[in-house]
């Protein structure tokens, strides 16, 4: 049976599918089921973070899973620890980790840290989490709840309570008071729009969060693992955040979701746990990433790839102002403002014709998360590509 057949058959339909299928790839390269070649600006939704078939990602999964797999969390599991070491490491916070198995999930861990941090004995309960419009925290019952669309809150309910949305930065330090457990936020947000914070605001609200001894939750899903040019985003915004989730780039394809915490006391042994969270596999990749990650950072190259392709997506944007309104984010988490939804839609549609993958995010915008390893080549054939879909606009 044709692929499409079979997925349409038995595969719910909860995604509305692009009408392509890659067999293989390599680093910023992907090919199709009919042998045609793709540069991947999407790397997966920032998941690929290393490249595709990344070759020393791959040998440590391999070498690892010819000896064992999993065994649960009842045991120690080196990989694990180390991969907590790593992390912890590259970020320069003094944290500790729990691993989860999505970047949902980690969010779920950093509610249920600040909400049990919040138990007081004696004293108010602190329950409430507040988190800002345009947001996206994932797609569990409490964090399509805690995400601030609207439109995402039509099914499901009831939701948990206890979650306050934020028009902005500023406008949170009006919803705190005595039952507020946490604040979260994307210092970027990604599905909503590739929407940076600012820096300044962000740090005023941090330190007044520190005076009120209210943790604040940075969700790094997205922004973590490098994407905009540190390891995670909160170190590049100079703060401290209490929780930090983490998980799409940070296992470079292998489901991965990370808590990583300053309140190392909060949780007990039961309080939360994983099946797989952390497991041999998943912790060997993690491992191999962040070590990936690490020198391509310390080498320069990081910053290099994300200087080229930033100046190629400028051209880019400088080239087509008919049709493009502003040019945001950071590092390599970018994108551009389209002027109208029915113009992005046609821009996807034909890059992917034209040879090169991109995503879109919310308030119109064209979204781009290279792989952090892209090439020089692979960078200007990308944009060669979507030169050639924009004269089709
Ligand atoms: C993708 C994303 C999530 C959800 O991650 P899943 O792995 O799909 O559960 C949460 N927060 C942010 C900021 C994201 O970009």
């Amino acid at each position: 049976m044709d692929i499409k057949e079979l997925d349409k058959k038995y595969v719910l339909p909860t995604y509305a599918r692009g009408d392509v299928s890659f067999v293989s790839g390599n680093n910023a390269t992907l090919v199709d089921a009919d042998g045609k070649k793709y540069i991947d600006f999407t790397s997966g939704i920032g998941v690929v973070s290393v490249g595709h078939a990344n070759k020393r990602v791959n040998d440590a999964i391999c070498k690892q899973i010819a000896n064992i797999t999993h065994i649960s969390n009842l045991y120690y599991i080196a990989p694990q620890a180390e991969a907590a070491q790593k992390v912890v490491e590259a970020s320069g916070y003094d944290m500790k980790c729990f691993f989860a198995n999505s970047g949902a999930e980690a969010n779920e861990g950093a509610i249920k840290i600040a909400r049990k941090h919040g138990e007081r004995d004696g004293e108010i309960k602190r329950y409430k989490i507040i988190t800002l419009q345009h947001s996206f925290h994932g797609r569990t019952i409490t964090t399509v709840k805690a995400t601030g669309q609207e439109a995402m809150h039509n099914y499901f309910g009831p939701f948990p309570d206890g979650f306050v949305y934020a028009d902005d930065i500023a406008s949170i330090e009006a919803l705190l008071d005595d039952h507020t457990a946490g604040v979260m936020i994307e210092l970027i947000q990604g599905e909503g729009g590739v929407e940076p914070q600012d820096k300044v605001e962000v740090q005023a609200l941090a330190k007044l969060l520190k005076e009120k001894q209210i943790p604040l939750i940075v969700d790094e899903v997205q922004t973590g693992a490098y994407r905009t040019g540190e390891f995670t985003a909160s170190q590049l915004y100079g703060i401290d955040p209490e929780i930090i989730t983490l998980a799409k780039g940070v296992g470079g394809g292998v489901p991965v979701g990370i808590v990583m915490t300053s309140l190392k006391e909060v949780l007990s042994a039961g309080d939360h746990g994983s099946t797989f969270g952390g497991n041999y596999l998943s912790s060997a990749a993690v491992c191999a990433v962040v070590e990936i990650l690490n020198e391509l950072k310390s080498s320069g190259d990081l910053e290099i790839t994300s200087l080229l392709f930033n100046n190629a997506l400028e051209s880019f944007y400088n080239a087509h102002k008919d049709i493009f309104t502003q040019k945001v984010g950071i590092g390599m988490m970018c994108g551009l403002r389209v002027k109208d939804a029915d113009t992005l839609s046609k821009i996807m549609t034909h890059a992917k014709e034209s040879g090169v993958m991109v995503l879109k995010a919310g308030r119109n915008t064209l979204r781009f998360l290279p792989p952090l390893t892209i090439t020089k080549e692979e960078i200007d054939e990308g944009f060669k590509a979507l030169n050639t879909a924009m004269s089709y606009i």
